[in-house]
């Protein structure tokens, strides 16, 4: 059997200590010299216009890459704007039964992953969560048997998985009918999400077994509860599903083996612990929640003014992009605490790094810190403490000597619009 294309493994867990790991993102190796040099998957559509400006800010997706930050996100994933319908399959096993109803389950994720969706993309994308079976769908095997494991691969054990819940619920079920899968697992099959994180999706997966004509090519599994036992479960627990669904759009892992050092809370698909927060500006472009007109392009030579209106708020110019070369470049963006982004602590521009060629969980975003070896400014659990306070306000510089590029924080307007200066050779 062909392996899948896409298989996203989740290693995260909670966080016991903040990193001590300083990020020094001018001297950072990238992976991106270790991976082959493939050919581009998709320039996308030739640019004209207006939007021609904006073409050397589209850094491609690269082959060779499973998952990458590259803008557009290559065919095979679910539509990320507009009405998509969600088919939720709580599932239990004969060693396993259902803990407390199905619909007690499928209440620990809706209605706040709708809401979720609906603040980020700023009412672009319209999650529609659908549960035609009300009761718990029993697998034919116990656990066990299927051999699910952290990392599992899609074969045999959730190839098997995803047939039987195909036998079981097909009669029932038009699969057509819908945009991706959420597979919400009783929570006491497997181990506790403190030990091991057992949530997967299997995105873009072509090969996928086919139920009423259409491949369940994008499926995420969510197990246990995501409980730190901070007391805040009640109100975060839901958030493993956005995180998840945002393989099924496209989105890479951010965190690493190091666990949240790169990008630390700025990002659900670095941190999907604790307090809520939002996808970077540069995610939200990728997935057609900003539009390019909402994005500054510094492709010139020189020094350019940007004027970045609050990531949170609706409208305006959003993200400032310095392309470094085809496949990198830095953002720049303004957050605050405000919409799903609940754990800002230093409100300020935030400068990262993206690279398309380098993969899921290997770093493909790195966060500058404006304040390095501060031990940040929030003890909120599962809130990356060095990287909280990053941001860069009035008066600061951002300095990459090696690729000669300065960004300086210039002020702040009444209304919060942050202006910055980029200079480039
Ligand atoms: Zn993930």
């Amino acid at each position: 059997m062909q392996k899948p294309r896409h298989r996203i493994r989740d290693q995260r867990r909670p966080i016991a200590l903040a990193s001590a790991t300083a990020l020094v993102i001018a001297a950072m190796a990238t992976a991106s010299s270790t991976l082959p040099i493939g050919s581009r998957a998709s320039a996308g559509p030739v640019a004209t216009g207006r939007a021609a400006g904006i073409a050397p800010c589209r850094i491609p997706a690269t082959m060779g890459v499973q998952m990458s930050e590259g803008v557009p996100t290559p065919a095979g994933y679910a539509r990320s704007t507009g009405r998509i319908r969600a088919l939720n399959l709580m599932i239990d096993f004969p060693d396993a039964p259902g803990v407390g109803s199905a619909m007690s389950r499928y209440a620990e994720f809706f209605p706040q992953t709708t809401a979720w969706f609906r603040t980020g993309s700023y009412g672009r994308l319209t999650y529609v969560p659908d549960a035609p079976l009300k009761s718990w769908l029993r697998m034919p095997l116990p656990f066990a048997k299927y051999g699910i494991q952290r990392g599992s691969p899609y074969e045999p054990g959730y190839h098997h998985l995803v047939d039987d819940i195909i036998a079981a619920a097909d009669p029932k079920v038009d699969f057509a009918k819908y945009d991706l899968i959420n597979i919400l697992v009783t929570p006491n099959a497997g181990p506790s999400a403190l030990d091991t994180v057992l949530s997967v999706t299997f995105s873009g997966n072509d090969d996928a077994p086919r139920a009423d004509g259409v491949p369940l090519s994008n499926t995420s599994f969510i197990y246990s509860h995501q409980d730190d036992g901070s007391g805040s479960f009640k109100k975060t627990g839901y958030r493993v599903l956005p995180h998840e669904n945002g393989h099924v759009f496209g989105l890479p892992d951010l965190y690493t083996m190091e666990g949240g050092g790169s990008v630390g809370h700025w990002d659900i698909m670095s941190e999907d612990w604790g307090a809520n927060n939002d996808l970077l500006g540069w995610h939200k472009w990728k997935l057609g929640w900003l539009d390019n007109k909402q994005i500054s392009c510094a492709a010139r030579s020189g020094t350019s003014d940007h004027v970045l209106g609050p990531l949170a708020t609706r409208g305006g110019t959003k993200l400032a992009f310095i392309p470094l070369s085809s496949d990198s470049g830095y953002a720049v963006e303004v957050r605050t605490r405000a919409g799903n982004d609940q754990a800002v602590c230093r409100p300020g521009v935030l400068i990262y790094k993206v690279s398309s060629d380098v993969d899921t969980g290997q770093g493909p975003v790195s966060v500058a810190d404006s304040t390095k070896g501060s031990a940040g400014c929030t003890r909120l659990p599962n809130v990356h403490t060095e990287l909280s306070d990053a941001t860069f306000q009035p008066g600061q510089t951002f300095t990459d000597r090696t690729n000669k590029i300065q960004i300086s924080v210039v002020d702040k307007d009444d209304k919060g619009n942050y202006r910055v200066r980029i200079t480039r050779p």
